[in-house]
């Protein structure tokens, strides 16, 4: 999934640690192995490969993300949403060559993202992408699927206290023994004041923005988060930071509320119950911040 993954457990015995960080290593390089969209032997670009014609039939992780992807596509208003491949090999290309891409390239490879245009049958567990030339992405939920799941293997092993950092996307369990929770810091990739620190335990939490991947074009600065509707690569300066349940959750809703922006993000994150959302946001006369309802509280208690 193009990233380093970190584990941190608290157990009675060095073994005992080693054990179970094994086991769940393994389980995120299984999950690499199915749902990379770098590795041509995937399940996903299997997947892809076969669009345009019948259903696929899916692994049973595969199947979950997309279910996922689809549910949050719906909420999101088609914000967030993992058939967005086509654009993506656009604008990756965009930013590798430093070159603005092609407007009617961008209005083909529209044509092919759409989450209607992938059918799920939960009945054969298969999947089916309609159009020829369709392509799956899950480079913005695969990651916090990937921690959820080594969370799960590393409790398998009775581990109760526990980090899984892939990337960004963040998932803990109980707090440290003696702690409050996990500390957490939050850098916006703006500057040292916007740097928050988060007690966590049993939650999620991931950042999206642009502070690492982006491409400066005609003085414009493009993220690799894409509008799926419009295929245009987002602009403006935010940095997204979501707490939820689960990080299949954290990793979605951040890329979602990245392209909604904050006004339409925040309630999409109000009406999630559970979830808790920072957005800030750079602006000509500096940066500013935009707290969901649950962060406020939770900010207030902490
Ligand atoms: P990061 O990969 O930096 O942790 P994100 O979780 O926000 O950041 O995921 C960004 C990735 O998600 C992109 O690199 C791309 O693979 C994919 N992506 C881009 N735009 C969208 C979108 N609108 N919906 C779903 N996935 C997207
Ligand atoms: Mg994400």
């Amino acid at each position: 999934m193009g990233t380093e993954v970190r584990i941190v457990v608290y157990a009675p015995t060095v073994e005992a640690a080693n054990n179970a960080s094994q086991a769940a290593f393994a389980r995120i390089a299984q999950l690499d192995e199915e749902l990379s969209d770098y590795r041509e032997s995937s399940d996903v670009m299997r997947l892809s490969r076969q669009a345009g014609s019948g259903p696929v039939t899916v692994s049973e992780d595969l199947f979950r993300v997309l279910r996922m992807s689809q549910q949050l596509s719906r909420r999101s208003d088609g914000a967030f949403d993992v058939t967005v491949g086509p654009l993506s090999v656009i604008w990756r290309r965009a930013r590798r060559l430093s070159e603005m891409p092609d407007p009617v390239r961008l209005a083909d490879a529209c044509r092919l993202v759409g989450s209607d245009k992938l059918v799920l049958d939960d009945e054969y567990r298969t999947a089916r992408l309609i159009a020829p030339g369709m392509q799956l992405d899950l480079g913005g939920i695969a990651k916090g699927f990937a921690a959820d799941e080594a969370v799960g293997v590393l409790k398998e092993h009775g581990i109760t206290a526990a980090l899984v950092a892939a990337g960004g996307d963040i998932v803990v369990t109980d707090a440290p023994p003696d702690a409050d929770g996990w500390h957490v810091a939050i850098a916006s990739g703006f500057d040292a004041s916007s740097r928050r620190q988060l007690t966590l335990h049993h939650a999620a939490v991931s950042t999206s923005g642009d502070a690492e991947q982006f491409v400066a074009l005609g003085g414009v600065r493009y993220s690799h988060i894409i509008d799926p509707r419009t295929g245009v690569a987002i602009t403006g300066r935010s940095s997204v930071t979501i707490v939820a349940p689960d990080g299949a959750t954290s990793d979605g809703l951040a890329t979602a509320v990245a392209v909604l922006g904050w006004e339409k993000g925040l309630q999409l994150v109000d009406s999630t119950p559970g979830v808790a959302a920072l957005v800030m946001e750079k602006t000509a006369d500096g940066i500013r911040t935009h707290e969901s309802a649950a962060w406020k509280e939770r900010s207030s208690t902490q």
